[in-house]
């Protein structure tokens, strides 16, 4: 689900005009509620039935589906369009009547809570009782309303048939009469809800109501960055154009094949707008003998971004790994652009035309040593930029990874998690989504399982499944938060297991370690099973564990907790006081061992970042692993950080 903007008001406020402006703009969804009474209205008329019950067995036999397009919010009933033929006079008159029944509403608000759940990015709601009942919880409510004549010159404006034309007065009277029924029933009324802001259309145009709601938005950080993919083999210079963008706020290491970054995005800003670039250095390592040329995390660029900037080392020239790669980005139909880097003289400068070849457009000249032109490859980024970002899911739900190598239960538990709150994502007219989630609830909270299906298809044309299972892992966990790691308790812990934690460890992940099968584990097996667990998991020890059976749900309650210790030790802060206090006591006790005849200082300690929680510890002199793995110990003992690992890294200061 993405963020929710409900959208209340009386009849004729210009509720559907602005919400699909807005939802326009944003490239989100659109819901018109009031389409579906009209729509139920439209049904019962055909069938010439009135009882709340016979409606809602036509409803059942007749389905409304309705797209969520705002530039095409069609409607059909069964199979036949009735986008215009809610709009007559007769369903208007009789919508306010057919949408009191509790019965009718009931079975409408489930279609609505699907249709706001499946909107990936974000969705435009209008109704009457939207911030109220159908999405409570929206991110922004807006009640819009406007003076009763100036909405029935509105409403008169709409109406180009001549058959329907009223005086202003009887639409006035219409509009009234629709108010009151409206406001007065006893389900769900219209009715401001506590925390929505009211905007007063009466003297506004529809661009200025829509800006309005847009800077609302803003405010509310609700509208995410656009995303920039910077792709391109290793050493082609994308990180030195990631540092010029920058602006060396936070200068980033070379690329580095197979050595992974801690981080994957960062934040930019050009001619005042904001944007993120994401970063696909040194994430290219290719499984052995396996040829393929796009990596897990080229692969969720690609997936995630708004615009795909494609590096090529213009010194070098496009290599059969870039037309792989070029294959790959067409698919996207996104906007694509063409960097050639390293363009440092006339020579490079003839060779970078070639380039045009590619067939994609225009070469973007750069020089990221000299700062050639960077400011005009930024001009162009911005250009193509849409304002709001495609892929973000700033929804609240906690993102969940659950792998494990093959046959170990992931899918049965899966299963038995979601029970009948899976939330099933079905095809309907106009949307369909790649990837698409798992909503499931558990302990009282709605969690993101990720789905990675929608690599599928792509890699495995490419590959062995060895190398397919490793990408989506990998995928998995770049978009999660917290990883459940399945292993099967019957079996002895496999090498391959580990390297599945190891990846979790690897990308700053919470990890939860799920012994599954537990049913099967009898006295002997439990003392082999020990053994295992202190042999190849201490390093690990801080990882949440659950015993359970998939099979049986015996234990499955335990999940939620272990998930929500793990998140908020992956979040969690230590104010640096606290910090330095306790190495204090801690170095007094301990003194970093000596070495080369001289003894590290240790100056002070911060906390860099969360999520997973990172430490700096500034000293004179180089520290040992084994005295950064007793200060890694000694923090865990002194702060708790279950279920999440955490780095330490140590800077040395050159003395003055
Ligand atoms: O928005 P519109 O004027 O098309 O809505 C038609 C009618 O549908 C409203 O007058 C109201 O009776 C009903 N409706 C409702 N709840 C909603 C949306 C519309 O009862 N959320």
């Amino acid at each position: 689900m993405g963020i929710v903007v409900a959208v209340d008001g009386p009849s004729g406020a210009g509720k559907s005009s602005t919400s699909r402006a807005v939802a326009t703009r944003a490239k989100w969804d659109y819901l018109d509620t009031g389409a579906l009474y009209r729509g139920v209205t439209w049904l019962a008329q055909r069938e010439k039935v009135s009882e709340p019950y016979e409606v809602v067995d036509a409803l059942k036999k007749h389905p409304l589906i309705i797209a969520t397009n705002p530039e095409n919010p069609t409607l059909f009933c069964g199979d036949i369009d009735i986008t215009e033929a809610i709009r007559s006079q007769a369903v208007t008159d009789q919508v306010s009547e057919i949408s009191a029944h509790p019965e009718i509403r009931q079975h409408l608000l489930e279609l609505q809570q699907k249709l706001i759940k499946r909107a990936m990015r974000g969705i435009v709601v209008e109704g009457r009782d939207i911030g109220t009942v159908v999405a409570p919880e929206a991110a922004l409510k807006i009640f819009l309303t406007a003076d009763l004549s100036a909405r029935a010159q509105r409403r008169e404006k709409e109406i180009d048939s001549p058959a329907q034309l009223l005086s202003s007065a009887t639409l006035e009277e219409s509009l009234a009469q629709r108010d009151l029924l409206d406001s007065t029933r006893s389900t769900s009324p219209l009715m401001i809800a506590a925390d929505a802001i009211t905007i007063d259309s009466t003297e506004l145009s529809l661009h200025e109501t829509a800006q309005r709601i847009w800077e609302l938005l803003k405010e509310r950080r609700l509208l995410g960055l656009p995303i920039v993919a910077l792709l391109g083999r290793p050493n082609v210079g994308k990180s030195t154009l990631i540092n010029r963008f920058l602006g060396r706020r936070e200068a980033i290491v070379e690329d580095t094949p197979g050595v992974t970054r801690d981080r994957v995005t960062y934040e930019c800003e050009w001619n005042g707008r904001d944007f993120m670039v994401m970063d696909t250095g040194g994430w290219e390592a290719k499984p052995d003998g396996i040829s393929v040329g796009v990596s897990g995390i080229a692969e969720l660029a690609m997936q995630e971004a708004d615009v795909l900037a494609l590096v090529i080392d213009s010194q070098v020239g496009a290599l059969d790994e870039d037309d792989v790669l070029i294959r790959e980005l067409r698919k996207m139909k996104k906007p694509i652009i063409l960097v050639a880097n390293k363009v440092d003289g006339p020579a490079e400068e003839a060779q970078a035309h070639s380039l045009w070849n590619l067939g994609l457009g225009e070469p973007q000249f750069v020089s990221a040593l000299h700062g050639r032109a960077s400011g005009d490859l930024l001009d162009k980024i911005v250009k193509v930029l849409p304002e709001v970002g495609g892929a973000q899911s700033q929804d609240g739900y906690r993102r969940v990874a659950l792998i494990g190598r093959p046959n170990v239960g992931k899918s049965s538990l899966l299963n038995i998690l979601a029970g009948s709150t899976r939330a099933l994502v079905d095809d309907v007219a106009g949307t369909t989504r790649d990837p698409v989630d798992e909503l499931i609830e558990l302990g009282g909270s709605i969690w993101r399982f990720i789905d990675t299906a929608g690599i599928r298809k792509r890699a495995n044309q490419a590959s062995g499944t060895d190398y397919y299972a490793t990408l989506r892992t990998q995928v998995a966990l770049e978009r999660a938060e917290v990883a459940v790691v399945v292993l099967d308790a019957s079996n002895p812990i496999s090498e391959q297991d580990l390297r599945i934690i190891t990846m979790v460890e690897e990308a700053g992940k919470a990890l939860i370690i799920v012994m599954n099968k537990w049913d099967l584990v009898d006295e002997d097996r439990q003392i082999t099973l020990d053994r295992e667990i202190d042999r190849h998991l201490d390093q690990v020890e801080w990882a949440q564990r659950v015993n359970l059976a998939a099979k049986t749900g015996w234990h499955r309650d335990r999940l939620a907790p272990a998930l929500r210790t793990s998140l908020t030790s992956w979040e969690k802060r230590i104010p640096t006081s606290r910090l330095n206090s306790f190495l204090g006591t801690l170095i007094a006790a301990t003194p970093p061992p000596v070495r080369g005849g001289k003894q590290p200082k240790i100056l002070y300690a911060t906390q860099a970042g969360i999520a997973p929680p990172r430490f700096v510890i500034f000293t004179t002199g180089f520290l040992e692993s084994s005295y950064r793995r007793f200060i890694e110990r000694r923090l865990r003992e002194e702060f708790g950080f279950p279920g999440t690992p955490i780095q330490i890294s140590v800077r040395v200061r050159e003395r003055e």
